[in-house]
């Protein structure tokens, strides 16, 4: 698996002020031509998001980081149609109001056979999850992890977010929020001091 690490710092209004680590084959193999790091440098990066639900979680989980000052971590998976990816997201504050965006690939295999490339389209009635990458197919109600969708991958997608991930989003905000893992073991002795 090859080493593949990228940055972005980003202030209170989402502007990206730098880009770093592997960027752009990060966003060619995401099959996002227009977000190479030229192009996103002091634009929003909003305006590089599909999906209005995936900005809006963007935003809560940078503000949270800002608001606190505390890291905030969170896995997420940014697959190409022929292998899976697992990416740990960590969103640092730094000073004047800025926070550092750290994107480190964990894991990776590949889809055997490679799945249907697809195209962000508004339009489809097929979804996508945004973190997980897990579909729920027209008409059904359902998330189908990518691992087992096989051919029936969709080839347009519209974005949004699993209920799964949006607790997870939650959590981790939660965790920023309150300074407290709350996925850590209980420490009896602490409360019972
Ligand atoms: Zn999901």
């Amino acid at each position: 698996m090859k080493f593949l690490q990228v940055y972005a710092v980003v202030d209170s209004e989402y502007r990206v002020l730098w880009v770093g680590g592997e960027w752009d084959e990060f966003a060619l193999n995401g099959g996002a031509q227009s977000a190479t790091s030229n192009a996103v440098l002091s634009t929003s990066i909003m305006a590089h998001i599909a999906g209005a639900e995936t900005r809006a979680e963007t935003a809560k989980m940078i503000d949270a980081v800002l608001q606190h000052k505390r890291t905030l971590r969170l896995e997420y998976r940014c697959d190409s149609p022929s292998m899976a990816r697992k990416f740990l997201m960590t969103i640092q504050p730094m000073k004047d109001d800025r926070a550092l965006m750290v994107h480190d690939l964990k894991d990776a295999w590949h889809f055997s056979p490679p799945l249907n490339r697809w195209h962000y389209d508004p339009s489809s009635g097929d979804v996508k999850c945004s973190f997980c990458g897990n579909v729920r197919l027209h008409g059904e109600v359902q998330w189908t992890s990518c691992d087992e969708i096989g051919e029936r991958h969709p080839t347009h997608v519209t974005y949004d977010i699993c209920q799964s991930c949006i607790e997870a989003i939650d959590r981790a905000v939660e965790e920023v929020r309150s300074g407290v893992h709350t996925d850590a073991p209980v420490d009896d002795d602490h409360l019972r001091s």
